[in-house]
């Protein structure tokens, strides 16, 4: 049956391919309903999915290694014993039998039951039980995704596969990046959640905030994502197949013809030039960037470089991995953010557990918390100014007595590497994130003091509407174009031009297209994206003039109704 969900687009491109559903919780199943005369084929295969647990249990129980402690086969037979049990013998059949659902779900909703009443149980070696049930119904559901045609949980490295989840971390993300997924679906998420960010820099289609499309799509459904308009097509027919496929064809063919602008300055129709940089995760993505035509890199995510590790970076790593970025871009700015850690990216050693994450100990705050840690990143960050261009970043500032204090860390590197006879660049520039209201409003402190600015919209956005941007359920209240968001964004803008600081926009908003002329309107000339997107924004800016945009984007700025913003807005990008 072909069905469509929608869902948020987050990182574009049309994907064709099988469905590979993940669960990080192996009883996390599909549930679907089958017609009349299939149903007799899945009680059967139920059958032999619970035989052949049973064989399972009797050939480990005879094969037994004679290391293996005798407790070994009680706990064997416990395990028979609940898998015997009627609930999950004799349940799902008849579930199956009278519900006409999937086996799989059958044995779920019989597990669950079966879970619930191990939790009654007052003793407690008996409530921990409940482990026992899980790890039985896991054997079984995996019998039953081992029968010919259904759910096979073996990749297919034949096909190009699409990876279905509920929920995926920045650091999953990055962990499946070798599978090499056509695309990736979740459940929850939101546009600008580090997920989504991981998606576009990894230049995969992706749609999240689906909702329940874990539990609609089965392993193996032909699905096509459109990561443009936030679809998901599931078992498509024909028709709708080569029609997609005609898009997919045209969407690649667009890129190609887009990236032949590589080498073009982007200047607008009136000449100004306006710098495109790249956003980046790690030293590998500067091909990507030079690919498409980044003229620098605005923002290296430099946290991203140590998710999924067990231990901290030590010096000389990180050192090596800033300057292979430096040297990389040969002369050309490169921008390393010090860790952002907290909030949805955390690393092992230094895990925060706070009430409200985005409000805690996140970012700079953090860095100023752990000082051996940030001592470390500072020094291989300062002597990696040697080998290039390195800029040093700081995010997420909200206060005088927080950027005294880094810049304070930043001195006294200085001087242990002075001291210590190690080379670094006596210039380098230190900018800040302007990513709070707080410190847009108050700017001047901060222009003071900085040698750049880069606005992180992503989370000025989310701070100044008080939404939490990895949060699905107030994903619909997250507005770029609410009044107070751009009368922020105009502000800073407008405010560091008129002091000569320079001023650039590293958020998700310097890459989308609907924005372009709308923040070179407010007075931006530094916009810093994923890498794939440098060549649209570039045609974008080619075409623009802004001596004709600048009555309009003067209109929007004094329009306070959402309406007309975005009526307003069409008109500007038309
Ligand atoms: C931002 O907040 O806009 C930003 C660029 O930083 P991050 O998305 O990594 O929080
Ligand atoms: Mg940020």
């Amino acid at each position: 049956m072909t069905f469509a969900l929608h869902g948020i687009a987050v990182s574009s491109g049309i994907a064709i391919g099988y469905a590979h559903l993940l669960s990080h919780n192996s009883l996390e199943v599909a549930h679907y309903t089958l017609p009349k005369p299939f149903v007799a084929d899945e009680v059967a295969r139920f059958d032999a999915a619970l035989q052949a647990t049973r064989s399972e249990f009797a050939s480990l129980r005879s094969n037994r290694p004679s290391y293996a402690a005798a407790e070994f086969d009680a706990f064997l037979e416990l395990h028979q014993m609940i898998l015997d049990d009627p609930l999950l013998s004799i349940g799902p059949r008849q579930m199956v039998e009278r519900e006409h659902c999937n086996a799989e779900w059958a044995v779920k909703v019989q597990t669950d039951a079966l879970v619930g009443q191990f939790n009654e149980f007052e003793d407690a070696y008996l409530r921990e039980r409940q482990a026992d049930v899980k790890q039985v119904a896991e054997r079984l559901l995996k019998q039953l995704s081992g029968q010919p045609g259904h759910q096979p949980t073996h990749l297919r490295r034949d096909v190009e596969t699409i990876l279905v989840a509920h929920d995926l971390s920045p650091a999953d993300m990055i962990q499946y990046k070798p599978q090499q997924f056509a695309a990736f679906v979740t459940d929850a998420g939101s546009a600008t959640s580090h997920t989504a960010i991981v998606a576009r820099s990894l230049n995969t289609p992706c749609v999240v905030g689906l909702h329940n499309a874990r539990e609609l799509i089965r392993e193996d459904d032909l699905l096509i994502l459109d990561g443009e308009q936030g679809i998901l097509i599931v078992n498509p027919d024909k028709a709708i197949l080569s029609e997609y496929k005609l898009l997919q064809s045209e969407w690649e063919l667009e890129r190609k013809k887009l990236k032949r602008l590589r080498t073009a300055r982007a200047n607008t129709l009136d000449g100004e030039t306006v710098e495109l940089h790249a956003n980046i995760e790690k030293p590998e993505d500067i091909a990507d960037a030079k690919e498409n035509g980044a003229t620098g890199v605005g923002l290296f995510r430099s946290e991203f470089l140590f998710l999924n590790r067990d231990e901290l970076p030590g010096e000389e790593e990180q050192f090596e991995a800033y300057r292979a970025a430096a040297a990389g871009m040969n002369g050309m700015p490169v921008t390393i953010r010090t860790f952002d850690l907290g909030a949805d990216k955390q690393i092992k050693g230094v895990e925060r557990v706070a009430s409200n994450p985005a409000l805690g100990l996140r970012a700079i705050r953090l860095c100023l918390a752990e000082p051996q840690l940030f001592r470390t990143q500072l020094r291989a960050l300062l002597r990696a100014t040697y080998y290039g261009n390195v800029k040093i970043l700081i995010p997420m500032l909200s206060s005088v007595s927080e950027l005294n204090q880094t810049l304070q860390f930043i001195d006294a590197t200085k001087q242990s590497l002075e001291i210590e006879g190690i080379p670094y660049d006596k210039e380098v520039k230190i900018g800040g994130m302007i990513e709070i209201p707080a410190a847009a409003l108050s700017l001047n402190v901060f222009a003071r003091q900085l040698d750049f600015l880069s606005i992180g919209t992503n989370d000025l956005i989310q701070y100044t509407l008080a939404i939490d941007r990895t949060d699905e359920d107030v994903a619909h209240l997250y507005d770029p174009l609410h009044p107070a968001v751009l009368h922020l964004l105009s502000h800073v803008i407008g405010m560091a031009n008129k002091l000569g600081v320079p001023i650039s926009v590293c958020g998700e908003m310097a890459g989308e297209l609907a924005y372009t002329r709308l923040l070179l309107g407010m007075g931006l000339r530094n916009f810093s994206m994923f890498s794939a997107q440098v060549p649209n924004i570039k045609q974008r800016v080619l075409t623009t003039s802004l001596r004709e945009i600048g009555p309009l984007v003067q209109k929007i700025m004094r329009a306070d109704d959402p309406m007309k913003i975005r009526e307003l807005l069409d008109r500007l990008n038309d």
